[in-house]
């Protein structure tokens, strides 16, 4: 060890350096903004591209977005969507729906990929993140849950979708409203008559 090391190891000690180091560095900290949230006392903002629980979203008119097509359930990674499709008639035009439509959000990643590959932005994701409970099974959050929470968080959504650049601002959604084409909607009204929409009975309140 050469004597210039020896110097400095004991005008270290003599002088406490680590010591002061720390305290130096202790004091700074005390001149820094604070980062912790006292939560849940306060909450964070969160951005408009935060991913939280999936909604189902309605036009302005209330109408279902929601055509049934299943590329939602396709495009999940986690196979954690499951739609049922049907067929109405809607003021004499047969349209398409989801009869059923339910998301395990145990299984799903946040991924955002079933809103991105849904072709009428009918879905949207929240920022409602605070939906722990004790019995899993309230996790699979069926069609009637899912508008709940799109209707909610609706604002929250539609931020999602302009965040994304799925949806303009200004723009209203009814832009994206799907027909079939008017041949297929001839052919098929004089056949069998399609059932009316009906009121959903899985209607609940969303508890989360
Ligand atoms: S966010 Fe991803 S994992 Fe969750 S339901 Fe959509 S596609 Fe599936
Ligand atoms: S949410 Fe969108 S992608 Fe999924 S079934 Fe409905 S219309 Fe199709």
């Amino acid at each position: 060890m050469s004597l210039r090391t020896k110097l400095s190891m004991l005008r270290d000690q003599v002088f406490l350096r680590e010591i002061l180091d720390a305290l130096i560095l202790t004091f700074r900290h005390t001149r820094v903004k604070e980062v912790t949230l006292q939560y849940p006392h306060q909450k964070p903002q969160l951005p408009s591209t935060h991913r939280g629980a999936l909604g189902l979203l309605k036009y302005e008119n209330g109408q279902e977005r929601c055509v049934g097509c299943d590329l939602c359930e396709a495009a999940c990674p986690s196979h954690c969507i499951k739609v049922v499709s049907g067929e109405v008639q809607r003021d004499g035009v047969v349209v398409r729906v989801a009869t059923a439509f339910d998301i395990d959000m145990t299984k799903c990643v946040f991924c955002g990929f079933c809103v991105e590959a849904c072709p009428v932005n009918a879905l949207g994701m929240t920022k409602l993140y605070e939906y722990s409970t004790a019995n899993k099974r309230t996790l699979i959050f069926n069609k009637a849950k899912l508008y709940e929470v799109g209707e909610r968080y609706y604002s929250d959504a539609k931020a999602y979708l302009v965040a994304h650049h799925q949806e303009d601002a200004g723009e209203k959604a009814q832009t994206y409203q799907y027909r079939f084409p008017s041949y297929l909607s001839q052919a098929a009204a004089p056949q069998s008559p399609l059932p009316k929409e009906a009121p959903d009975p899985d209607a609940k309140q969303v508890t989360a």
